[in-house]
């Protein structure tokens, strides 16, 4: 809207403010345009809303200063100063006495009025603003329309800071301008926001956002000496866009930090790039929900014919066109992610980093021109790559999920090695839009949930056509025949055996787990620690690394669930304990996950063996339920297959430790339960709520069938 304002033509404007004036604020005008907008007569025409309209330039006048009272009197009360225009003086009521000061423009610059704010009325406010100027740490006077009072209200919010705020314009009658009369003796302030920190004047917005990025805000409130003033070139550089990344710098820079985020894609063993934005929008997340969606499309369309539709013939996927659009789409939010850091005043760098010492990176461009910046303190959040297998032909055949999203040709037929989250997933949409895909696993399905589920999802992905070699591991990729695709011969072994297997594909797909980005980082000069064994950062609770200025997040970090509202909820938390005092950490507890396999699988908490390990088989009460969803009613389809179960502690009110849930639309249906599950719910309390019908997700609120009574979970009816 601001940039747009500048350059708009006024008979335009005239009109879209007409219909948009709340959302025009003091500098989305230029000058020429107020000019403009005099001539046109708008201002004085009544077509504005004035109490909601700010003049370009209001705070820049210093003799801006019309009374409340005045104000009152004309009846534009929150219409700032330079609003005011000859029109409205001739409305002034003798009584009030003003005096009329316009300037060159025809805009009244200044009403002097008679009305006394000292004296004894004076005097008594005088005393109750020092009052408070003492009673209170931080004090704002403020006025609720004004945007630098919102925008210093809120960093003293972002800060963690309890503020008294002292609103002038909501006061009754003339108080507020007696008030505003009295600030300016006290503090030659002549707008707001007027902040005072212990009993100090500070000043307006722009003095306070200056004393914060001087690093004094804080330690001046707390009453601390001055935090060393550091040298370095940045407050903070980010070592990674990606969901963490990204999270933490525009947080940190939006507390008034002077950021930094490096960063740079690795091609592919095959040649595959992409933009701003990390793993999830780009190779992740984003592109693999929209094939879901892609593969639950078609179901819909051979669901079709049972709700009445005709279909003319038997739709097929066309690879290219999915392809297509899926990259456009991430191409937009590529360049969402780049805006999004500008506005936030973060330096965007396209350019890979290694560390040289604790306090400097080295950066190298697509063009290989190097530099160093400095910085008081780093955050590694580099993520991580699919591994490749140790065999012949894997780097050079295969391909991973950071190719499958954009492949130039269709993938033919596919063989993905691998069974957890990402191997599932990608065997689940490719077979979901026609294509020929197998699986070979290592050995159990998702390692790590719930087993009765994960074989459930393999038995519900079986009988949807995708083909499992269980218990093998492959041993050589060999390329039988040139192509796009290619035709290629994968070899493997029993895990637990020596008989060999041979299946011939078109695409190899490896998912196999997933390496951090640490290796090429230099950490060594850092003092920086790694796991020995997952080559992951070691991070205390506050993500703070070995060296005390450098911090990791997200799936470079040891320990941390590889996921993506993890990150960034990981990202926001630090950059507010790093710059504004908080105290508050990142909770790994409890977190939902889903599975998009064909059957989707939500959960949240403990495998029912996690809690059976953890509490021992006497403590724990497992409820369920079998259903089918009612969408595969008519076309006669998964009957019994989606399913709920709770994993509940007999001997604590029967608190729900597990949450699980296998049907369609998992991830809506387990992020509502979430929130509960948190919150330490028992199955009491879900058994209270009423469900909403017809719905897969009320199963839950009606569970009454225990696994240790032994009776059936399936169903039947409504
Ligand atoms: P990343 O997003 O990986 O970002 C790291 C960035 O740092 C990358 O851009 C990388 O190129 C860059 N980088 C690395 N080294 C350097 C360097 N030295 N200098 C400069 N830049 C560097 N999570 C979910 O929550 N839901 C899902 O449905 C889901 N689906 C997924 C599907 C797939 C196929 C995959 C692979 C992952 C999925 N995830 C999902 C996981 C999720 O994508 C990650 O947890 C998340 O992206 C991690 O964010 P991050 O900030 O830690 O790292
Ligand atoms: P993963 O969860 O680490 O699982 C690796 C899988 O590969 C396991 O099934 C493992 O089998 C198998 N494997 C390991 N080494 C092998 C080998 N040499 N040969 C054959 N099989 C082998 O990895 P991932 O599926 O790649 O996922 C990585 C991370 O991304 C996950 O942890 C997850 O957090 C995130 N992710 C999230 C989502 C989501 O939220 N929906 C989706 C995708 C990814 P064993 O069990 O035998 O070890």
């Amino acid at each position: 809207m601001t940039t747009l304002l500048r350059h708009i033509q006024v008979r335009t404007l005239s009109s879209i403010l007409r219909l948009e004036v709340n959302a025009v604020h003091s500098h989305s005008l230029s000058s020429a345009v107020v000019r403009q907008f005099r001539k046109t007569n708008l201002l004085s025409s009544g077509s504005l809303k004035f109490n909601k309209y700010y003049t370009w330039n209001r705070c820049q006048y210093s003799s801006c200063n019309v009374d409340s009272a005045v104000k009152t009197r004309l009846g534009v009360n929150n219409l700032c100063d330079r609003q005011l225009t000859k029109k409205h003086s001739n409305l002034l009521p003798s009584a009030v006495g003003s005096r009329l000061i316009t300037g060159k423009d025809g805009f009244i610059r200044q009403f002097s009025s008679n009305m006394a704010p000292t004296g004894t009325g004076g005097e008594a406010i005088k005393a109750k603003i020092d009052s408070l100027i003492n009673e209170n740490t931080v004090i704002v006077f403020s006025k609720t329309f004004c945007p630098f009072c919102n925008k210093i209200k809120a960093l003293f919010k972002d800060l963690g800071v309890e503020i008294k705020v002292v609103e002038l314009d909501t006061m009754e009658g003339d108080e507020g301008a007696a008030w505003q009369e009295a600030l300016i003796a006290k503090s030659g302030q002549r707008t707001v926001p007027n902040v005072f920190i212990r009993g100090q004047h500070i000043g307006g917005c722009d003095d306070t956002l200056k004393v914060h990025t001087q690093n004094k805000l804080l330690p001046m409130i707390k009453g601390e000496a001055e935090a060393p003033a550091h040298s370095y070139e940045y407050d903070f550089i980010v070592i990674g866009g990606g969901s963490g990344g990204l999270a933490a710098s525009k947080a940190a820079a939006k507390l008034g930090k002077k950021v930094a985020v490096c960063d740079f894609v690795q091609p592919t063993p095959v040649g595959t790039s992409w933009g701003l934005g990390g793993t999830c929008v780009n190779v992740g997340c984003i592109p693999k929900k929209l094939m879901h969606q892609a593969a639950l499309v078609g179901q819909s369309m051979s669901d079709a014919p049972s709700y009445g539709w005709n279909l003319p013939t038997l739709p097929s996927n066309d690879w290219a066109g999915l392809v297509e659009n899926v990259q456009n789409y991430i191409k937009s939010l590529n360049w969402g992610y780049r805006v999004a850091l500008k506005d936030a005043t973060v330096t965007y760098l396209n350019e890979y980093a290694r560390f040289v010492d604790k306090n400097t990176i080295e950066t190298v461009n697509k063009k290989g021109k190097k530099r160093t910046i400095t910085s008081d303190k780093f955050l590694i959040a580099v993520g991580g790559r699919p591994r490749y297998p140790n065999i012949p032909g894997a780097t050079e055949l295969a391909i991973t999920s950071d190719d499958i999203f954009s492949l130039p040709y269709h993938p033919g037929k596919v063989l993905c090695i691998g069974a957890s989250y990402i191997a599932l997933e990608c065997a689940g949409f490719l077979s979901g839009i026609g294509i020929e895909s197998s699986v070979m696993v290592r050995s159990i399905f998702l390692r790590g949930f719930d087993q009765q589920i994960a074989d459930m999802i393999g038995d519900h992905m079986e009988e949807h056509g995708v083909k499992f070699y269980r218990g093998w591991v492959p041993t050589e990729i060999i390329k039988l025949e040139e192509g796009t695709p290619p035709r290629l011969l994968v070899k493997a072994k029993e895990t637990n055996g020596d008989e060999t297997l041979e299946v011939e594909v078109n695409t190899v797909l490896i998912a196999i787990g997933r390496d951090p980005c640490t290796n090429t980082l230099n950490l060594e000069s850092t003092g920086v620690n790694t796991s020995a064994k997952s080559g992951k950062v070691l991070t205390n609770e506050s993500d703070q690394t070995t060296t005390p200025n450098i911090y990791a997040i997200g799936d470079v970090a040891e320990g941390r669930p590889e996921l993506t509202p993890v990150a960034i909820h990981a990202g926001n938390l630090l950059a507010k304990r790093l710059f504004a005092g908080s105290t508050t950490l990142t909770d790994y507890n409890k977190i939902p996950t889903t599975v998009f396999t064909p059957l989707e699988y939500g959960c949240i908490g403990m495998s029912e063996e996690d809690a059976i390990k953890k509490y021992g088989e006497e403590d724990i009460e497992v409820y369920h339920t079998n259903f089918q969803a009612l969408e595969a009613a008519l076309p006669k389809r998964d009957e019994n297959k989606a399913y709920c179960k709770l994993v509940c502690v007999k001997s604590e009110k029967e608190r729900v430790v597990g949450f699980h849930y296998l049907g369609p639309n998992a991830g809506e249906v387990t992020q509502g339960f979430a929130v509960a599950i948190k919150l330490g719910a028992t199955k009491n309390d879900i058994d209270s709520t009423i469900g909403i019908h017809p719905t897969t997700a009320e199963n839950f609120t009606t569970l009454n069938i225990t696994k240790s009574s032994g009776v059936s979970a399936t169903k039947t009816g409504c």
